[in-house]
């Protein structure tokens, strides 16, 4: 393997250690405890895996969490009036709805309930629009770890060019946003771009690489560009492993950084979360002051 180890439990382990002494400050300073609420609608055994990651982060962070399970026949109609009393509620700094949902609920369009100060996913249609303007405020998580990886690396991003395979609205697009706020040429590769069989293309030329779709081994090691970034966003089981998108002892000996999968972008998602709980907190905070 020529490539280094792009790894997210170092950095992870950082950004925690340095909010946890922020939340010190912050709970001196209001009197007040940052606290998120997670909705669970049914039962998913990846969403499972997910709330106890959460637990864990805000414990070690000395952040409040509740985990409010709901029935899997919740309708649309009784989630949005549970998220509209979450909203009115001023002790709850953030809410977080887990994915999937039961098919009765729209899932695209139930983070527009969250007040937006308070959609610590960075989902909510008005966060997202801050993210076209390039505005400071909360980002989607998963995008938000890869930016942080890539920026561990310490190379200079300006004028690169990166190729995004996938183009999700948690994932894909959000990422394109941080990328062209960052001034990178961006190319975004999705199903019509594979059907046409023109990934291997666009991912040759890709310095920076990042993939989130779902299926392993989708992007052939001998497609990746020597010495580029690649960034693994996707969680597949096979067998009793879990693997990326990314083929990766053949990508690992022509790229320069590579993240493993798991330990990549995942244990890095949940500190993005958290720093999003204390962002929305300060963003509450100041705006009560001024009231
Ligand atoms: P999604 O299903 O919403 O989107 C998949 C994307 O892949 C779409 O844009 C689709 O057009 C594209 N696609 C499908 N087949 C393709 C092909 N053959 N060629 C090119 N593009 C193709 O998925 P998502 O929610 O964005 O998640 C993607 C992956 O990332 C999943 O494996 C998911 O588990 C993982 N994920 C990881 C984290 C994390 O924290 N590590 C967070 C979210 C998602």
């Amino acid at each position: 393997m020529g490539a280094k180890l792009l790894e997210g439990r170092p950095i992870a382990l950082k950004i925690k250690e340095a909010l946890k002494k922020e939340i010190e400050l912050l709970k001196q300073n209001y009197k007040k405890t940052p606290y998120f609420v997670c909705i669970h609608v049914g039962e998913n055994p990846a969403s499972e895996a997910y709330c106890k990651a959460q637990i864990k982060a805000a414990e070690e962070l000395g952040i409040l969490y509740d985990l409010r399970r709901l029935p899997k026949e919740t309708s649309q109609e009784v989630l949005i009036k549970y998220i509209e009393d979450l909203n009115k509620d001023n002790s709850v700094s953030g809410i977080i709805i887990q994915m999937p949902l039961p098919p009765q609920i729209d899932g695209k369009m139930i983070s527009r309930f969250i007040k937006p100060e308070k959609d610590i996913e960075g989902l909510h249609p008005e966060n997202i629009g801050n993210l076209i303007f390039g505005k400071k405020g909360v980002v989607p998580c998963t995008p938000a770890a890869a930016m942080e990886l890539l920026e561990s690396t310490g190379i200079d991003l300006y004028g690169k060019e990166a190729v995004v395979v996938g183009h999700s609205e948690i994932v894909g697009k959000p990422l394109v946003l941080l990328l062209l706020n960052r001034f990178v040429t961006t190319t975004v590769c999705h199903i019509a771009t594979g059907e046409r069989g023109a990934l291997p293309e666009h991912v040759a030329r890709a310095e920076v690489l990042i993939v989130a779709v779902g299926k392993p081994n989708l992007i052939k090691g001998e497609w990746v560009r020597e010495d580029a970034i690649v960034i693994d966003i996707g969680i597949n089981r096979v067998g009793d492993k879990i693997v990326g998108d990314v083929e990766f002892d053949k990508a690992a000996e022509r790229a320069g950084w590579i993240t493993p999968v798991p330990g990549g972008v995942g244990p890095l998602t949940v500190a993005m979360l958290m720093r999003n709980v204390v962002e929305a907190f300060k963003m509450q905070m100041t705006s009560e002051s001024k009231q």
